[in-house]
């Protein structure tokens, strides 16, 4: 290792945590051919497919066996509530790794049907993974990726977010104690401009999996294009547009729901429906509008660690400052602020923000296109259902849409319209490890979880046999 080491502190309190190495080029280079090593040797990706799957379960009940060491160390790294962390994030986590392993022996091959000879289309490990996890949900988002890419028999270099490690370290741990073999799963961290950049540009990667920004999406296409071509499968993020229509079934619950859409996780969520579009009517609007703030109200935050706790900190002091300008730069817009726009305990030494609410939000305005990451809710007005649909496209993102409506066909019709890559209908938040999550235009180009999850991390063979 290089020796170099970056300082951890907790956003909670901005106490220091501890340190963590910095990898740099050389350390990078050196996990990418102990990957190959093992990916080459077979111990992984020729290991019979029962062993593969045991060591995933056993992997699972570790990450229970540890659940809240991991909770607690996940909470004091970026802030969000202990108990959130425990339920989603570790428990989800577990749970994803057991659905993951269970497809191993599931996933059938195919045969063309042809009669000239015989045609088998197989599908193979792709080799090295390099992923690149961001820090919002960093246990989650590395489960993902490491669940379906060490399922499918490849190694897998991850780079965690620089401003959320600990818990992905664990990971790491855990996979070793559950058997598995050395130089399949190595973590590396540091900055992403060193190591994220390195494992980026390394030739000897077969494909980079990342979850982050569109900005650094681009950057990773651009090191693929000046080195070895590999595929880059983004998950970046978006501008959820969660429509009401005043023909909802339920009122209450879409705008209980529209609150816990924007300020679960503290709004640092890719889909968070950060643009919430009412009818242009006054009535409506003061009526639905009071209720969510109530709701709102449920997301006050304060100490993480707390069991009672629903929002925490945000990640550090950089992101507080940038949600701040995103609020400003909307009132200096002609935004109103409707409630929130103020930190919070500003002296427990750690990043607080209220929820926040602007009404009079444009399209045209900069925070109803750019992505705040925070807990800050822009409400818009449409005219008509073709005018929802049109402010709803209007960003460069696609992650997500959401619409609350009792009307069947309006429902039909407005979610074939939206141009995301998941839309709820009349709920928020809805799917398991069986539905594809992925998004549309700057939102990303591939697809985790379910089957579909596992595409970027195979090679499709096809042999041809003749028939003498
Ligand atoms: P980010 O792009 O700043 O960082 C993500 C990762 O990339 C980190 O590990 C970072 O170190 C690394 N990185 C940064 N610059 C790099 C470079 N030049 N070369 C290589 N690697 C580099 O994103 P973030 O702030 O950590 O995460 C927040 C973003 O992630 C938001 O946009 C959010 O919407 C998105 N996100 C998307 C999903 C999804 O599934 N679509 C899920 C979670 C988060």
């Amino acid at each position: 290792m290089s020796g170099e080491v970056f300082a951890c502190y907790s956003p909670i309190d901005g106490e220091f945590l501890t340190n963590i190495d910095a990898c740099n080029e050389q350390d990078i280079h050196h996990a990418v051919l102990g990957a190959r090593r093992s990916f080459e040797s077979g111990v992984w990706s020729a290991m019979p497919l029962q062993e593969r799957k045991n060591v995933l379960f056993k992997l699972a009940d570790l990450i229970i066996e540890h659940e809240e060491e991991l909770a607690v160390l996940e909470t004091l790294d970026m802030g969000k509530p202990v108990s959130l962390c425990l339920e989603s994030d570790i428990r989800g986590g577990a749970h994803a790794i057991r659905w993951f392993a269970e497809c191993i022996d599931k996933l059938y091959d195919q045969m063309s049907p042809n009669h000239q000879g015989i045609g088998m289309i197989t599908r193979e490990p792709i080799g090295v993974v390099g992923a690149i996890t961001p820090w919002n949900f960093p246990f989650y988002m590395a489960i993902w990726k490491v669940g379906s890419a060490l399922a499918m028999g490849n190694s897998v270099v991850v780079k965690p977010s620089e401003r959320a490690s600990l818990t992905t370290i664990k990971l790491g741990e855990l996979a070793h104690k559950a058997g598995v073999p050395e130089g399949v799963l190595q973590i590396v961290p540091g900055y992403g401009r060193v190591a994220g950049a390195a494992l980026g540009r390394h030739s000897d990667v077969d494909c980079i999996s990342f979850t982050g920004s569109h900005t650094t999406s681009r950057e990773l296409m651009k090191y693929s294009s000046e080195t070895n071509g590999k595929p880059v499968h983004i998950e970046a993020g978006g501008k959820t547009a969660n429509i009401v229509f005043k023909d909802a079934l339920n009122l209450e619950e879409a705008a209980q729901v529209s609150a816990q859409a924007i300020f679960y996780n503290m709004g640092e969520v890719c889909f968070a429906g950060s643009r919430l579009l009412l009818p242009d009517d006054e009535d409506f609007i003061e009526t639905f509008l009071s209720k969510v703030k109530n709701y709102s109200e449920y997301w006050q935050p304060y100490n993480p660690l707390d069991m009672q706790s629903m929002a925490g900190a945000l990640v550090d002091a950089a992101h507080l400052q940038r949600v701040e300008n995103y609020v400003q730069g909307a009132l200096d817009q002609g935004a109103q602020l409707f409630t929130g726009g103020k930190i919070k305990h500003p002296d427990s030494g750690g990043y607080y923000y209220e929820p926040t609410i602007l009404t009079g939000v444009t399209p045209d305005m900069t925070i109803a296109q750019e992505e705040v990451f925070g807990p800050v809710l822009s409400v818009m007005t449409y005219q008509d259902e073709e005018d929802a649909i049109r402010i709803a496209n209007g960003t460069d993102y696609g992650l997500a849409s959401a619409i609350w409506t009792g009307d069947l066909n309006r429902a039909h019709r407005v979610s074939r319209a939206m141009k995301s890559g998941n839309v709820w209908v009349n709920c928020f938040h809805g799917g398991d490890m069986t539905m594809p999550f992925g998004g549309y235009k700057q939102s990303g180009n591939t697809r985790d979880k379910a089957f579909t999850g596992f595409e970027k991390y195979t090679q499709i063979k096809s042999t041809w046999i003749a028939l003498g």
